[in-house]
């Protein structure tokens, strides 16, 4: 079982596209184990695309990301970071795979509606700059059984 951060960027919220895009994840059969509205600081913001501070994008990028309110959560699943960074499809909205969540809703490089975390590591990172541990909620679906099998062989 694997844990994953997304956001719904400021754009999902403006374009009144959370509770659709929240369902995509519930429909894959992803759990939820945190959930939070908040809108970012800059500070916020900058550590968390530290790794793009430089590019030509990223002063754009962190003025986006603090342009209106967010929705942070912890999704959890079997390789749940692949999985949803597969429903999201590619970074740009206008070459993202029809299907995918980025390819259904989006136009644009920057507004592309989701992160989503994109590995082990940042995973790690991510959630812990987002939500404190017992803001994540440990629990079992009566479905869960019928959605994957534990041990996926
Ligand atoms: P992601 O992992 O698919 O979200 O993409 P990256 O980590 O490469 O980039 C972080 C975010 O910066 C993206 O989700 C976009 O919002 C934005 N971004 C990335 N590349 C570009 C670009 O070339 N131009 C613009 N305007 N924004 C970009
Ligand atoms: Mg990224």
């Amino acid at each position: 079982m694997e844990r994953t951060l997304i956001i719904l960027k400021p754009d999902t919220l403006h374009r009144n596209l959370v509770g659709r895009i929240l369902t995509r994840f519930e429909d894959k059969g992803l759990r939820i184990t945190a959930l939070r509205m908040q809108w970012s600081s800059r500070e916020q913001v900058e550590r968390h695309y530290e790794v793009h501070r430089g590019k030509p994008f990223y002063d754009g990028l962190v003025e986006f990301m603090t342009a209106g309110p967010v929705i942070l959560a912890v999704l959890e699943g079997p390789q749940a970071i692949t999985v949803v960074r597969n429903l999201l499809g590619a970074t740009d909205g206008r070459k993202a795979a029809p299907g995918t969540i980025r390819g259904d809703f989006g136009l644009d490089q920057r507004m592309n509606l989701v992160h989503a975390s994109d590995g082990p590591e940042t995973a790690k990172t991510e959630i812990e700059l987002f939500f404190r541990p017992d803001e994540i909620v440990t629990y079992e679906r009566a479905t869960d059984r019928w959605v994957a099998r534990p041990d996926g062989k």
